[in-house]
């Protein structure tokens, strides 16, 4: 804004009783925002942070830039913005991996995800498969498990480090099958998928959103899905609780968050870019079609983030614990 318009602005602002933070939050964002994705491109992660941020920055007129920084399970990502300036143009999507699950799996955090950071909006859940390569002998979930039993002490699950969701979900299946299998640590699933695809481990279990299309090109195979229904894109996966693992379900929820003490208006904002863009039909349409259950309006607000962060922990803390795996 030029300098006499920006006088006329105050003058009217004051004239409207408008106060100067009011002013500021609504010249936010006047550059770009960037996003950490604590996971490398081409991941589930990346996936829908990028669709997301696409529209948002439509919405709030500034780029909101994806930045991968992936490694350790996602948290060297969290703990940049955990410890970034929270002037808000360095905020943080990453899943509850990241922020709940792997205080259980770590001897100490660099961060603590309550304390150290502000919670701006819920992104979406995905519900995750079970796929092995398409040279694995076994074709249906009890075959996996036989065959896994089986041939333990060489048989590879891939996963994007301690504390990811993919690890969650592999360490609940390996737990509740009393397996242990070598673990093959990538930093994200999207290169652990291009190695699945070319056969170097046996199964990953990874979000919908990175799986589908190569389940679907049959590059790799589906043998059951985490949620305790079927998924309507994978109507011939049944579920790995209906096939033999009675009480499996593990679902990943992702979010944005800020650094401790970033301004109201500025999550406001931007919480209101990400309700827009959720209520985009041809965004909705896209994540639908990638298996994402989109959040109703209560559980929209960064408040319900907040709570829905606290029950994860309250929830897979103690799951983990008695899943018997050593923090490291
Ligand atoms: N799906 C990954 C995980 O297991 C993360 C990613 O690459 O987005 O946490």
């Amino acid at each position: 804004m030029k300098r006499r318009n920006l006088l006329a602005a105050v003058g009217a602002a004051s004239v409207t009783g408008l106060a100067p933070a009011v002013l500021r939050a609504q010249a936010y964002p006047a550059k770009p925002i960037s996003v950490v994705v604590p996971f490398a491109a081409g991941g589930p992660t990346d996936a829908l942070a990028r669709v997301l941020c696409q529209k948002m920055s439509e919405v709030m007129g500034q780029q909101l830039i994806v930045e991968n920084l992936g490694g350790a399970g996602g948290t060297i990502g969290v703990n940049k913005v955990a410890k970034a300036n929270n002037d808000g143009y360095t905020i943080l999507f990453t899943h509850m991996g990241t922020l709940a699950v792997n205080i259980a799996l770590y001897k100490s955090l660099p961060y603590d995800s309550q304390k150290d950071l502000e919670p701006i909006g819920l992104g979406g859940t995905n519900p995750m498969v079970l796929v092995t390569k398409k040279g694995l002998p076994a074709k249906t979930f009890p075959e996996f498990m036989e065959y896994v039993k089986a041939n333990q002490k060489k048989v590879q699950y891939g996963m994007a480090g301690i504390g990811s969701a993919s690890h969650l979900g592999g360490l609940m299946l390996n737990s509740m099958m009393k397996v242990e299998v070598l673990e093959i640590p990538y930093k994200g699933t999207g290169p652990a998928l291009n190695d699945l695809v070319s056969g170097q481990f046996d199964y990953m279990v990874d979000q919908a959103v990175n799986v589908l299309a190569q389940i679907n090109s049959g590059n790799i195979k589906a043998l059951g899905v985490s949620t305790l229904k079927p998924l309507p894109q994978l109507p011939n996966v049944p579920t790995i609780d209906s096939a033999g693992l009675k009480g499996y379900e593990v679902s990943i929820w992702n979010g944005f968050f800020g650094p401790k003490g970033m301004s109201k208006d500025q999550i406001a904002k931007l919480n209101d870019a990400l309700g827009k863009t959720l209520a985009d039909p041809a965004v909705s349409k896209r994540l639908t079609e990638l298996a994402v259950d989109l959040p109703s309006k209560e559980e929209a607000t960064p408040a319900a983030l907040g709570t829905q962060l606290k029950a994860s922990i309250d929830k897979w803390v103690p799951a983990v614990k008695a899943a018997g795996v050593k923090p490291e």
